[in-house]
């Protein structure tokens, strides 16, 4: 048994040196890609819940790697998040952005676009410079572009203070992902968020097959509690008509998902209005 023992030490090292190295390797990859501007942002319509059209724009990373292709961010956003490279290249994803949003409104004013913002970059204490930067460079007022954070930054270490501290410049907050963490629900009315993102999970929820376990109470409570805390509330990952319907009868704000449309590159977005498809 001890023998066995040892054999699996030895195995679980191996393992983990393997995973650093590849690790390493990763690392320096992503560093070189952001030298090589391989980074390109997709976007996805979020539809108002009523009437179908588009008002804003979630500007999602992908990779373009010489070899892989297009690889998208799960596969190495968690990877960078943990490292201090999430600072230019999420620097990078404002400026593109706020650049991509300026061509647009030509055509659409009012029209907006939201970004993932990673805890390390909120906690920088230059975060909100560099977002006014962008605004600057292209002429874009406060409200232009929303910064989308999810409730782990929120919890983290000062975390409350970092989101404060963008909010009281006038910056947007989306609560992004919100209903998979240790809900904030009780912090809400605190939060200076103008949306509410309720995660894909919960809204995937809504037609399981046994009543108990599904999430309709809690996600029509979720639309109650940030209407009356003055947030507007956008349901992600809403893949079925049906669940498009329900949302809108239970007076969601905002859609976004594959029953409107995948995210794409700038010029490959087909903007709508979408109709609600007729079951
Ligand atoms: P997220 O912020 O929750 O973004 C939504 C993800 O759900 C996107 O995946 C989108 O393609 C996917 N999605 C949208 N509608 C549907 C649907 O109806 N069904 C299903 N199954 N999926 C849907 P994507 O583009 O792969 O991004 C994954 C995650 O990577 C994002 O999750 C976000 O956490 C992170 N990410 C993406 N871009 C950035 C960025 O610029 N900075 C940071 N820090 N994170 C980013
Ligand atoms: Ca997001
Ligand atoms: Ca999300
Ligand atoms: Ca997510």
């Amino acid at each position: 048994e001890a023998k066995q023992d040892r054999h699996a030490v030895r195995r679980f090292h191996a393992d983990l040196s393997a995973a650093a190295l590849e690790r390493m390797e990763l690392e320096q990859a992503l560093r070189a890609a952001l030298d090589r501007a391989e980074f390109c942002l997709h976007y996805q319509p979020i539809v108002d819940a009523a009437t179908g059209e588009v008002r804003a724009l979630e500007a999602l990373v992908r990779w373009r790697h010489p070899q892989l292709g297009l690889v998208p961010p799960g596969r190495f956003i968690p990877l960078i998040e943990g490292t201090d490279l999430i600072v230019p290249l999420g620097a990078w994803v404002l400026r593109e952005a706020a650049r991509q949003l300026r061509v647009w409104r030509r055509e659409r004013p009012g029209l907006r676009v939201s970004v993932n913002v990673a805890p390390r970059q909120l906690a920088q204490p230059g975060f909100a410079e560099v977002v006014q930067a962008a605004l600057d460079e292209f002429s874009l007022d406060a409200e232009a572009l929303i910064l989308e954070v999810t409730e782990g930054a929120v919890l983290g270490q000062d975390g409350e203070a970092h989101v404060s501290r963008v909010a009281a410049l006038g910056l947007p907050l989306a609560l992004d992902d919100f209903g998979t963490g240790y809900s904030s629900i009780s912090r809400l009315h605190r939060l200076p968020a103008c949306w509410l993102k309720i995660d894909r999970s919960l809204i995937q929820d809504q037609d399981a097959a046994a009543p108990a376990r599904s999430s309709r109470p809690i996600v029509r409570a979720l639309i109650t509690f940030a209407h009356e805390a003055g947030v507007q509330v956008v349901a992600e990952g809403v893949e079925r008509p049906e669940q498009w319907r329900d949302l809108r009868g239970w007076g969601c704000d905002l859609i976004q998902g594959f029953v409107v449309a995948r995210p794409a590159a700038p010029d490959d977005l087909v903007w709508g209005p979408w109709r609600l498809p007729s079951a």
